[in-house]
């Protein structure tokens, strides 16, 4: 994990689904193999994710998104500084 926690769950990811009730993102320790809603890639046993949660037309829905996909939109929408020239 490459920020603060906090980064992940405020980072806007999932951006406003008015349609989604009781939404709530948590970054969490995956239990068990997840595919990333973004980019497809694996998410294994032990690796973090952000989990967004909720209800939509009363079923509950789950999904998991790789910390690289979030560290990217955090990096693309100037959320974090990036210092490529640091060693
Ligand atoms: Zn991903």
């Amino acid at each position: 994990m490459k920020y603060d926690k906090d980064m992940y769950i405020d980072s806007g990811f999932y951006g406003c689904d008015e349609d989604l009730e009781c939404h709530k993102e948590k970054v969490v320790k995956c239990r068990k193999p997840h595919t990333c809603a973004s980019c497809d890639k694996d998410i294994k046993t032990g690796d973090y994710a952000l989990n967004e949660s909720g209800f939509f037309d009363g079923e509950p829905v789950s999904s998991y998104t790789c910390l690289e996909c979030i560290e990217e939109w955090l990096e693309e929408s100037g959320q974090v500084e990036t210092d490529e020239t640091e060693e």
